[in-house]
């Protein structure tokens, strides 16, 4: 089944256009890794299918309806959840407050499944977002993202510029959320998750290779 399709997807800067005709789908469960060069245009397309990119056209379908037209708040409730590549932490606020200002649907549980997956972060609850290291923010960041009970999750360089060990715990993790059937779509460079997914979509220039 078909959780995800995009389809002859456009989309603009301005005048610039960064994508051209991409189509692509996410099926039940499955791991997708987009891959390119910086500014082949993976970010555009996570934003885009979040409805968040400037100036777009062509089809969006999520769960067999077409939500092309939708505003992103409506994506996101219909179970889009979106991680973004500068992580849109509230540095001032705590880890748990982090946490729980995302909250939807079962609160308590989902914050004991999230620190259960981030085991760091268990120990860090009453940090400071801004006080944490890169690696305890994007697994912050996802967290925060799974608190709102996504179906399925959109991220952006997951993995980017973050130690070796704390890039193994936030695959791991990432490995454990597509074990339990979490579809997702992950824009990356650096080939951490693209030997374990179900297939890779190369991007050149805002085209699919
Ligand atoms: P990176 O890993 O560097 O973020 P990317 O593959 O995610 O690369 P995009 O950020 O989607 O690429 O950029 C695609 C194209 O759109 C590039 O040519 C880029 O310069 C352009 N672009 C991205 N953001 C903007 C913006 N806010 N205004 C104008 N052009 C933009």
């Amino acid at each position: 089944m078909i959780e995800l399709e995009v389809r002859s997807l456009n989309a603009w800067y301005g005048a610039a256009q960064a994508l051209f005709d991409v189509s692509l789908t996410v099926g039940a469960g499955e791991l997708v890794v987009l891959q390119g060069l910086n500014g082949a245009g993976k970010s555009t397309l996570l934003q885009a299918i979040l409805g968040l990119s400037q100036r777009q056209i062509g089809i969006v379908c999520y769960q067999d309806k077409t939500i092309s037209d939708w505003p992103p708040h409506r994506r996101a409730l219909a179970g889009l959840g979106y991680v973004a590549e500068d992580r849109r932490l509230f540095g001032a606020l705590t880890v748990r407050e982090n946490l729980l200002i995302a909250a939807r649907g079962d609160v308590a549980g989902n914050t004991a499944r999230v620190l259960a997956l981030f085991p760091a972060l268990a120990g860090l609850v009453q940090r400071r977002a801004s006080q944490m290291s890169g690696g305890e923010q994007q697994m912050l960041a996802i967290a925060r993202t799974l608190m709102t009970s996504p179906k399925l999750l959109l991220l952006d360089e997951p993995c980017e510029g973050i130690a070796p060990l704390l890039v193994e715990s936030i695959r791991d993790a990432l490995l454990a959320l597509r074990t339990d059937g979490m579809p997702m779509l992950v824009a990356e460079q650096n080939r951490i998750l693209a030997d374990r997914a179900d297939r890779v979509v190369t991007l050149v220039s805002g085209r699919v290779a």
